[in-house]
């Protein structure tokens, strides 16, 4: 998976293949799809949802240029496997998720993983976790009509926020950077995720 279909397609940040190659992706996905784990598309979890394709999962961790002890949020937890990564990649993660059955599938595919210190918690990512902002970098892994609002008002200075815009087929994979002179938007290139669905 690493060697053909990311650095093959162009994914080139160390990091994100060494803990790629690292974390097991079968164990985040169904017994149904064990077959399919390694293959480089998206695949069900359940309740309309999925585990988001290897390589746009890694393209979005090359875009955040995450370094050790960097505080992430995570909008939309799913099976886990990304805030799998985030958590290897030495980043200090919390994670939204707003199907109840799903954030409590994750926890657990986490711990079967050995992986800890994810913080895990159930509700509507799009209003992100004031609690704990500001954020060094946000993650979002569903698709929004516009970034919102609550997400960009709790990213830190010189922070960033990537996040899928758009709908259904027509979606484009954005990087928000802040910084003093203001917020830059960056496309980087198409994609296709479920909806962020908010209250
Ligand atoms: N990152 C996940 C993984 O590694 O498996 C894949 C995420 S999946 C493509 C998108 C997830 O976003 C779904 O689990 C969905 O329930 C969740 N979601 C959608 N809208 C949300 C919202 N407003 N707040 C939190 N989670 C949301």
């Amino acid at each position: 998976m690493a060697a053909e279909q990311l650095s093959g397609r162009g994914i080139r940040e160390p990091r994100v293949l060494e803990v790629m190659r690292k974390v097991p992706r079968h164990l985040f996905v169904p017994p149904e799809h064990q077959l399919e784990s390694y293959d480089d598309r998206p695949l069900p979890i359940g309740y309309n949802q999925t585990i988001s394709q290897p390589y746009i999962v890694a393209l979005m961790l090359e875009q955040l240029q995450l370094r050790p002890g960097l505080k992430i949020l995570e909008v939309g937890t799913g099976s886990g496997y990304q805030a799998a990564l985030l958590a290897e990649l030495g980043t200090v993660a919390y994670s939204i998720e707003r199907v109840p059955e799903l954030a409590e599938t994750a926890a657990q595919n986490l711990k079967a993983a050995g992986i800890q210190g994810v913080r895990i918690r159930v509700g509507d990512g799009s209003k992100g976790w004031p609690e704990e902002a500001p954020f060094d970098r946000i993650l979002v892994a569903a698709c929004a009509p516009r970034v919102p609002e609550f997400l960009l008002s709790q990213l830190a200075k010189e922070g960033c926020l990537v996040i899928p815009i758009g709908e259904d087929l027509n979606q484009k994979l954005v990087v928000v950077q802040r910084s003093e002179g203001g917020m830059q938007t960056k496309e980087v290139c198409g994609c296709v995720f479920v909806p962020l669905v908010t209250e």
